[in-house]
């Protein structure tokens, strides 16, 4: 193990305070706004198809970036075969400050906080889809595959994402679905899928009033 040397310690240390953990956050969080709860209070627990699943991910999607929490994305993580909402989630981003807080963190991090377990694949218990109104993002790709889940179901897959609403998705893979395959998860797209354009409209609509944030990050560069 190298070391430094006392005298150097002593000249690089010397007029420096030290780190104090106090100084340091050492937790954060990703909560859902208030408003989710009244979004969802008429709407059944169980729901029974990718469409009435993905009707819901539109739902919540086409108000959070009105009430200003993030973009206009959601997501749920749903049992496959009994329909069970597990969780909810929206993109978080304005709200929180934190720049991972996207709707597939938020939802499989909560699926996995109210059953206790990083894995929602585990053995025994019942599988696990992620609906999401569009394909996940390079950093949502990673989450993704590390949750558990075995479907994921999307309302759509192309550029026309990026191209309505600014958001710069990353360099996904050309493969993505391929790979999710690969590794046992089934891809679904195109469900709802127009539904989910109307929304994006709505979105760059307002974002070119002034009225809402595109958030990439280093958007002061170039
Ligand atoms: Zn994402």
């Amino acid at each position: 193990m190298p070391t430094v040397q006392p005298r150097i310690r002593r000249v690089l240390y010397a007029r420096l305070s030290p780190m104090d953990i106090a100084d340091l956050a050492t937790r954060f969080s990703l909560t859902l706004p208030p408003w989710v709860g009244e979004e969802i209070v008429d709407v059944p627990e169980v729901l029974a198809s990718h469409q009435d699943r993905m009707a819901l991910v539109h739902r919540l999607a086409a108000r959070n970036f009105r009430e200003g929490n993030g973009g206009p994305f959601a997501a749920i993580v749903v049992e496959s075969g009994s329909g069970q909402v597990v969780s909810v989630g929206v993109n978080v981003v304005l709200s929180t400050g934190i720049s991972s807080g996207h709707a597939e963190v938020v939802a499989l991090g909560l699926a996995q906080a109210r059953l206790g377990r990083w894995d929602l694949g585990a053995v025994g218990s019942p599988a696990h889809e992620l609906v999401v109104n569009w394909r996940p993002c390079v950093q949502c790709y990673g989450a993704t595959l590390w949750s558990g889940v075995t479907t994921l179901v999307v309302a759509g897959d192309g550029p026309e994402l990026e191209e309505m609403t600014g958001f710069d998705e990353g360099p996904m893979r050309e493969d993505w679905a391929a790979q999710f395959e690969g590794r046992g998860i089934r891809v679904v797209t195109d469900v709802l899928r127009d539904e989910a354009m109307a929304v994006y409209r709505d979105y760059a609509v307002q974002a070119a009033m002034g009225d809402a944030v595109v958030y990439n990050a280093r958007a002061g560069e170039g």
